[in-house]
């Protein structure tokens, strides 16, 4: 396990080269599906991606009984369906640590070994101030420690390159985030950003705050530039002027906007490679159009069918 001191001798985003040809590790995040219809969505898309052979797969958590339901739910169908590995989502909010334990007992009898610890939003959403829940886990780093006290779990986090919303300064994000990794998280996952030099400059504080897990980008495709540009307020992202403009006057023409897209998300990534990045995490909106386009640029090959020679390696 990386720990919070002791140097990573990885370059780049330090993630690990891991076996395959190329070093290129790819994972992607869906989130629950609410009706049949987005039931179908998410398991085409989880179909289409599936080959790629990714390191993970994850699933997001909402708020609420029914909501956490289906992400069981679609945890249990990814591992009793597919080969792939997938991390649970999980957050701390209105739930004491002894129904969040629970359901972490749970996970593990189901075979789940990766969990994506986070502390949540408010229930009036990302942005309103956020309230611990009588004797539940206070924040990401509380949980860390009681998923490590339950077992010996694969841990991933979030890191924030432009800053939590919440946080004063980067001096408290980062030591949160410390704190995450002194508990045991092995990976952070950043909120999404579309300017590499702001990654790159995170990257560089957290470092020199003794912090030497991989931080891993998370990868947003464009579907729908209004949406992101929405989404991305709240969040504290920044959108360059140069983005904006490539989606400028494509509010009609759908099928512009995602040559587009997958343009601006591949130039993206591959900046990141020249900077010596080697794992990315999709968020894919449970559509795999963009993303499997971005990963075949990447040089990802689906895997063949078993009994042909070659498997999903980067070329
Ligand atoms: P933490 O890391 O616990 O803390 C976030 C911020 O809160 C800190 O940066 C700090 O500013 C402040 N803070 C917390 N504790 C303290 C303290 N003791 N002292 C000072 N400041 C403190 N949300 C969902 O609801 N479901 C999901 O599935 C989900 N998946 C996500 C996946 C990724 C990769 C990312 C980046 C985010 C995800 N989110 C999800 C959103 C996330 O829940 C929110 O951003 C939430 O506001 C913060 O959760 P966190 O785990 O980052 O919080």
């Amino acid at each position: 396990m990386a720990s919070a001191s002791s140097p990573d001798p990885v370059p780049g985003n330090g993630a690990h080269t891991g076996p395959r040809t190329g070093g290129m590790n790819v994972s992607f995040e869906f989130f629950p599906p609410k009706s049949e219809k987005m039931e179908e969505t998410l398991w085409a898309a989880v179909t289409r991606l599936a080959p790629l052979r990714p390191s993970f797969v994850s699933v997001t958590y909402g708020a609420g009984g029914s909501t956490r339901e289906r992400t069981h739910h679609t945890v249990k169908r990814l591992l009793g369906e597919t080969d792939l590995a997938p991390a649970a989502h999980l957050t701390c909010v209105d739930a004491t640590r002894e129904e969040v334990d629970a359901v972490v007992r749970e996970y593990r009898t189901t075979g789940v070994r990766h969990f994506v610890a986070l502390r949540g939003d408010s229930q009036t959403g990302a942005g309103g101030s956020y309230t611990p829940t009588p004797g539940g886990y206070r924040n990401a780093v509380e949980l860390v420690e009681g998923l490590k006290k339950i077992d010996d779990f694969e841990i991933s986090v979030s890191a924030y390159p432009e800053k939590h919303p919440e946080s004063p300064d980067f001096a408290t994000d980062i030591d949160l985030l410390k704190r995450k990794v002194d508990n045991g998280a092995t990976r952070a996952i950043t909120q999404f950003f579309f300017d590499n030099d702001i990654y790159e400059r995170f990257v560089e504080r957290v470092r020199k705050a003794g912090v030497y897990i991989p931080i891993v980008p998370g990868i947003v495709p464009i579907h729908d530039f209004t949406k992101v540009a929405r989404f991305s307020a709240a969040t504290g992202a920044t959108i360059p002027a140069w983005l904006a403009a490539r989606f400028e006057g494509l509010e009609e023409d759908a099928q512009t906007r995602s040559h587009v897209a997958a343009a601006v998300c591949a130039e993206q990534v591959l900046d990141l490679t020249k900077r010596g990045l080697t794992d990315f995490h999709f968020y894919t909106m449970n559509r795999a159009d963009l993303v499997y386009s971005i990963c075949h640029i990447l040089g990802l090959r689906a895997a063949k069918p078993a009994g042909e020679a070659t498997s999903a390696v980067a070329a």
